[in-house]
């Protein structure tokens, strides 16, 4: 069974959780959701970096220790996970015991072997960054980051020999082409190792400093913080010499954003060298995200916190734009816009679409059983199953996550198209053609079921409902997502509102009501005597043994009416509910299937498809249509 641990970045206490943060831990959540379907050993850690500086002079700011500042903020993180039904093992704080042990156990092992010396430093430091920049760095005075005038600071401090380690680096960098992706910035550390690498200052006096590890050979000092927070990778496992330890590191992934990529990949590998560990096995960096074009900051107001989509919209819609839009690893633009034509077109149309559809036709035309039949040969969607698992295998050992999603769709896409030129609800109608009903009805069915497994890493919640209604039950399995597994008779649910659509004010589009046959022109005053007005549908039902109907309770502003409308396998019920409908408000009352029925929905249809008028802004229910 193979062995995958991958670590998202431990985030820093000095901010609340944001976009940015949010992708690299969904992102990261979805590998390992992915590489647990497929049946590996998985472990997921996350966590925060507590110590340093700017957490130490926040907290002062805001009249609180050190510790109980790194409490409050962290709980933020291990609460937006939670409630983002991140599914990490292990969640790590570097002001936990368990890590400052580790950190001093390293630091120990490397003084007592000679790898770390004291000696003095001078430069110029960047209180923002905790960093000392060096003079090619500086821009005009200024730390590249924040744009403040750096200080220049003198301190005996105790060093890595990091630079005995640079040839070593280089040859590992270049004797493993994957272990830092993109290329361009596994070019750029090659690039930047072409200068010689300076040792590595990693402790900090306590007398400008008190919040970190101290270290354990001199405890006039902390440790840097980037050499304390990168230990925490290690430490979540335990001991050393742990059964754990020595079950994932080995395997260890970590995925990261861009701008901490040379603590990553310069001073980790020589740390770890250093330390006898094994090198991480795979560095994977993404890329920043833009709001409407422009960057996230504080100051410009515009940063997205997740709970802005994910409470109106869920986590999983939330997960599938920032893992669709996204090429990993380059940067991408964040909008409103943008994320409301991705759920309406992929996630509404398409995917919710199937699944209503297909559903609703095994209830309706085949009891809410999987017909005893098999697969229909020459369909083509067990061979365009077949290509999306592989395409979607390959872009997942790439991080690609839009290029699994694109492949996904693809098949999405078949199976609508299969549901519009079957048409099983036409084939049900003709006694002598009901022998292709069956087939057609598990072909869907099986169609339905595998996108319950392909896609939990993705949209885990949506996932888990489809197999629900597909009558799965357990954990999922990659191994599952074979064509033709779905056995005869499993009960099926109708799976209506997984993603309702987001109406839009303006964009509805009308779709032209259908001619009657054989229309004569009517006079402006006989078509004036059809009182046509706007309706807000308040309720909706099936309407019993009716494959067709439904019944609708409309608001005409002043008065409630039932309405039965012929729309039940085009709608879900609970997709209508808050629609502003157009409707024939004075024809005369009609029977159907035992419901009155008052009035008419007005709906355009042109082939297989159907859609109800609506109007396209906002009118108050019973408002007049002439
Ligand atoms: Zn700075």
């Amino acid at each position: 069974m193979p062995t995958f641990y991958l670590t998202t970045p431990i985030y820093y206490v000095n901010a609340r959780p944001h976009l940015g943060h949010a992708y690299t831990t969904i992102a990261a959540d979805t590998t390992v959701r992915y590489r647990r379907l497929a049946g590996d050993d998985t472990r997921f850690l996350t966590g925060t970096d507590e110590h340093g500086d700017n957490i130490a002079r926040a907290a002062a700011a805001a009249g609180v220790s050190p510790q109980a500042y790194a409490d409050e903020i962290s709980a933020t993180f291990r609460e937006m996970w939670r409630s983002l039904g991140i599914s990490n093992d292990d969640f790590i704080r570097t002001s936990e015991p368990r890590h400052k042990k580790i950190v001093q156990e390293i630091l120990q092992k490397l003084w007592d072997a000679g790898e770390i010396y004291l000696g003095t430093y001078g430069g110029h430091y960047c209180f923002g960054c905790e960093r000392f920049y060096t003079e090619k760095e500086i821009v005009d005075g200024k730390c590249p980051d924040h744009l403040r005038p750096l200080e220049w600071i003198e301190e005996q401090n105790y060093f890595f020999k990091m630079s005995k380690y640079q040839d070593w680096l280089i040859g590992y960098i270049r004797d493993h082409p994957d272990l830092i992706k993109p290329e361009r910035y596994r070019n750029e550390i090659l690039g930047f190792l072409r200068d010689p690498l300076q040792d590595l200052s990693i402790s900090r006096p306590r007398a400008r400093l008190e919040w970190g590890i101290p270290l354990p050979f001199d405890d006039k000092y902390v440790t840097y913080v980037w050499f304390d927070a990168l230990i925490n990778y290690v430490s979540a496992l335990g001991d050393l010499d742990s059964e754990r330890t020595r079950r994932y590191w080995p395997h260890v992934r970590h995925m990261i954003g861009k701008d901490i990529v040379k603590p990553h990949a310069i001073y980790w590998p020589c740390m770890l060298k250093a330390a006898g560990l094994d090198v991480f096995r795979e560095l994977r960096v993404t890329g920043y995200w833009t709001i409407e074009g422009q960057k996230m900051s504080k100051s410009l107001g515009n940063v997205v916190e997740p709970p802005t989509y994910t409470t109106k919209y869920g986590n999983d819609a939330f997960r599938y734009f920032l893992l669709r839009e996204m090429v990993f690893g380059l940067d991408a633009d964040f909008s409103d816009s943008a994320f409301r034509t991705r759920f309406n077109a992929d996630l509404a149309n398409d995917l919710g679409n199937l699944v209503s559809r297909a559903t609703t036709l095994i209830v309706n035309l085949a009891g809410g059983k999987v017909p005893d039949a098999a697969a229909v040969g020459g369909s083509g969607l067990k061979e365009a199953f077949e290509r999306a698992v592989a395409e979607m295998d390959r872009a997942m050992a790439d991080y690609a996550f839009h290029r699994a999603l694109a492949a996904i769709w693809e098949f999405v896409g078949a199976a609508n198209r299969y549901v519009d030129t079957t048409q099983p609800w036409a084939l049900a109608k003709q006694p002598e053609r009901r022998a292709e009903l069956e087939p057609v009805l598990y072909t869907l069915a099986e169609s339905v079921r595998l996108l319950g497994v392909i896609l939990s890493p993705f949209l885990p919640e949506a996932a888990a409902r489809i197999r629900e209604g597909m009558g799965q039950h357990g954990e999922p399995r990659l191994a599952d997502a074979t064509w033709g597994r779905l056995a005869a008779g499993t009960p099926v649910a109708k799976i209506g509102g997984l993603f309702p659509r987001i109406e839009e004010k303006k964009a509805a589009v009308t779709a032209p009501v259908t001619p009657a046959a054989g229309s004569a022109a009517v006079a402006i005053a006989d078509f004036r005597k059809t009182e046509l007005r706007v309706a807000e549908v308040v309720a909706a039902e099936a309407v019993a043994k009716s494959k067709k109907l439904l019944k609708l309770t409309v608001s005409l502003g002043d008065e409630q009416r039932t309405i039965v409308a012929g729309i039940a396998e085009h709608y879900a019920p609970a997709d209508l509910v808050g629609k502003k409908v157009v409707v024939v408000a004075n024809l005369e009352p009609a029977k159907l299937m035992g419901v009155e029925s008052k009035g008419m929905l007005l709906a355009g249809s042109a082939g297989t498809s159907l859609a109800v008028l609506t109007v396209d802004r906002d009118l108050p229910a019973g408002a007049k249509v002439s």
